[in-house]
């Protein structure tokens, strides 16, 4: 039986010695008032786990006390027993109607109040480890709520379900039992469905995200973007080059977004290139600018050329594969692009280059604004 803290609320002082002794003796601590004006200062300094209430207290009654309790937020979850007459014993209506949890009726019996008491302190007890329980697992979601962090999450879980999936096509290239094959198979189409969850989450997700389009310096936003690619290029021992327009331009953009369309690009640019370097330029005209990309790179063989914007596509040769991808960044240019109402070019040959053209307009027409659209992942 759980020990527990009791407020007895009975005007009769032998029916409180009685009872107080009888629950003392099971290990409870026991609170006593003799009218219900005390028991609710009592309650004011200190919330017992549950009370014991005689419904015949002079003035504010029992039945009234209870309502009272269960009123009041702060009190409303107490279990309330009611020591009733046999008579209103028999009436359960009313017992139940003021919100007790169970009842007891004169004359008592030991044995029952025990019971009693120790069922709806162990259901006091039960109902509160389960609210602990769903505090602790509501307070990671709530931190959650942020759609930046859901989309870090997904793209977290993206890469690694690409792994899976690029390690199962793997595997489906070695000799395989027809067991074998038939597992694989299952990894495969599991971890597409979840990627398939996954995206079509985030694609809601951005659909419902009206686009937030601020006027922004497009000098700060490349530079800003380009943060740290200089490191990684001088780490592969290539040129990096920035030509940025003598005059600054305002433009109106989701800065984020474009900011991932150049790291996508000059990402790639810098994987994909194995000697020589990589070259930025931005240029502006009266209505757009452009970001080119340039790099003395691997080069895109003409039939991967038509489908590199697919989602999870990734040029099948060792060469590209050899670089860790997921086959994503493009994809989410081409969106991030779409949705600012600009264009991308590509020009590239084998063993050459490849060139990025992206062009957007310095201000999207307002009807851009409301719908989103975009899978921005
Ligand atoms: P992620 O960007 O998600 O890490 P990824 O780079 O493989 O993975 P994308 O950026 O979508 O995916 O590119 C798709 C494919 O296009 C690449 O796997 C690569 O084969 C080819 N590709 C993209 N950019 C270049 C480039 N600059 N030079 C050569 N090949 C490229
Ligand atoms: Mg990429």
């Amino acid at each position: 039986m759980p020990d527990g803290t009791i407020l007895l609320v009975d005007h009769v002082p032998c029916n409180r010695l009685q009872l107080s002794a009888l629950l003392t003796e099971q290990g409870h601590t026991v609170l006593q008032a003799g009218d219900g004006a005390m028991a609710l200062a009592l309650l004011e300094q200190r919330l017992p786990d549950l009370v014991l209430l005689n419904t015949h207290l002079p003035g504010l009654d029992g039945f009234d006390l209870c309502r009272r309790l269960k009123a009041d937020p702060r009190t409303r979850a107490l279990p309330v027993i009611l020591i009733c007459t046999a008579g209103e014993a028999l009436d359960k209506d009313r017992v139940f109607s003021v919100g007790a949890s169970d009842y007891v009726s004169n004359p008592l019996h030991a044995q029952e109040v025990l019971a009693r008491v120790s069922a709806h302190l162990s259901l006091r007890q039960k109902q509160r480890e389960l609210d602990a329980l769903r505090a602790a697992q509501g307070a990671p979601m709530q931190a959650l709520n942020d759609d930046r962090d859901w989309r870090s999450i997904s793209h977290d879980l993206r890469n690694s379900l690409a792994l899976i999936l690029s390690a199962a096509d793997e595997l489906r290239r070695t000799p395989l039992s027809d067991d074998q094959a038939q597992m694989i198979a299952i990894i495969e189409r599991k971890a597409s469905h979840v990627l398939a969850i996954i995206s079509n989450a985030l694609d809601s997700l951005a659909a419902e995200a009206a686009p937030r389009y601020a006027p922004t310096s497009l000098r700060a936003l490349v530079q800003e973007s380009l943060a740290g690619f200089d490191l990684l290029a001088a780490h592969k021992r290539l040129a990096f080059d920035v030509h940025l327009p003598e005059e600054d331009a305002l433009v109106q953009v989701e800065r984020r977004a474009v900011s991932r369309v150049i790291g996508n690009l000059v990402s790639n640019a810098i994987k994909y290139t194995t000697e020589g370097g990589v070259e930025v330029r931005v240029e502006t005209a009266p209505e757009t600018f452009s970001i080119i990309v340039r790099d003395s790179g691997l080069g895109i063989p003409a039939e991967a050329l038509p489908r590199i914007f697919n989602k999870f596509y990734r040029a099948p040769q060792p060469k590209y594969l050899k670089e860790d991808g997921t086959g994503l960044g493009l994809a989410i240019v081409k969106a991030i692009v779409e949705r600012h109402q600009g264009t991308i070019q590509v020009a590239t040959a084998v063993g050459v280059g490849s060139i990025f053209r992206v062009t957007l307009p310095r201000q999207p027409k307002q009807s851009a604004n409301h719908h989103g659209g975009g899978n921005l992942s």
